[in-house]
């Protein structure tokens, strides 16, 4: 499969090289200039979309967005966002769900965080469409089905996110969904990242919990054992492990999961959840070992422990 240049006609043997080469004039304004808005709205339209549709509707929404940044129209990028993100996650995942792993995957490449110095403008749209991905495929396969790649795609998006890239950030829950994989060591990941960024780790142990609640409250239970002792000064009223005890809690409490955006599943997932018996004794021994009940009210039930 060849890419082709819809501005200046070249070819390309990849998705990333086709991203990454140097257009000119390519959607600059001109009187031909169609405006950014006809244009995702004509190729959106489309359906079923071809894949060099999705492409191109790609091509133009990150420039757009690159445009308001450079700018600094801030206004103009949220309206970009508001009006498009929706319908450009529903186009690319419908794509992905016609055309299988290998239209990730190629999407993936193209817009990994390592082709530049910042996380490509499309992050939100790439974590979406491969959260979704990932959730579906341990759904109807199993967990050893997900792809390496698109759990190693978050890692890196971790890697290279800042903390005030919120809408970013969130979209990293579904990493939690990779939990018992056989060739990415998610488990550690999540405990290396419990040890940086709990904010962080505690909504994707609640994702792990749907994904598979046993391994979810063991690696929870680790955790909680390392935790080194000046974790526990976490700047806030509670300490770290009365925190990433909301991530069980929260799947416990049916507090309807909302990321990745925009996509009934899963809420219904977070909907159906039901806690183990086995596994709320075993929260309730974390909470008498790390001496938690004072902060409790007597005959506390699961809902209590959401902070
Ligand atoms: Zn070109």
């Amino acid at each position: 499969m060849s890419y082709d240049c819809e501005e200046c006609g070249d070819t390309f043997e990849t998705l990333s090289e086709l991203r990454l080469h140097t257009c000119e004039p390519a959607l600059k304004d001109s009187p031909d200039d169609e405006g950014v808005s006809t244009t995702l709205d004509r190729l959106l339209e489309q359906t079923p979309l071809e894949t060099a549709a999705v492409h191109e509707a790609l091509a133009v929404y990150e420039a757009r967005l690159a445009t308001a940044q450079e700018v600094g129209n801030t206004e103009e990028y949220r309206t970009i966002t508001r009006t498009y993100a929706e319908p450009i996650v529903a186009a690319v995942d419908a794509s992905i769900e016609d055309n299988g792993w290998t239209a990730l995957a190629d999407l993936i490449e193209a817009y990994h965080p390592d082709t530049g110095d910042r996380l490509p403008f499309l992050t939100p749209v790439l974590e979406n469409v491969t959260g979704r991905y990932v959730i579906r495929t341990r759904l109807e396969d199993g967990v050893a089905s997900i792809p390496k790649e698109a759990l190693t795609y978050f890692e890196a998006v971790y890697e290279a996110v800042d903390d005030e890239q919120d809408l970013i950030r969130e979209g990293l829950h579904p990493y939690g969904w990779g939990i018992g994989h056989p060739d990415v060591a998610v488990g550690e990941q999540l405990q290396a990242i419990a040890a940086e960024d709990e904010s962080l780790v505690n909504p994707m142990l609640e994702h792990a919990c749907y994904a598979d609640q046993d391994a979810a409250i063991d690696l929870l239970e680790k955790i909680v054992a390392n935790l080194p002792s000046a974790a526990d000064d976490t700047g806030t009223e509670f300490s770290t492990a009365r925190y990433l005890l909301d991530a069980p809690a929260g799947a416990a409490s049916r507090y309807e999961p909302t990321i990745p955006r925009y996509w009934d599943r899963i809420e219904e997932i977070g909907t159906r959840f039901t806690l183990s018996t086995i596994n709320e004794d075993r929260i309730r021994a974390i909470v008498a070992r790390e001496n938690l009940d004072d902060e409790l009210p007597d005959g506390w039930v699961m809902s209590d422990l959401l902070v």
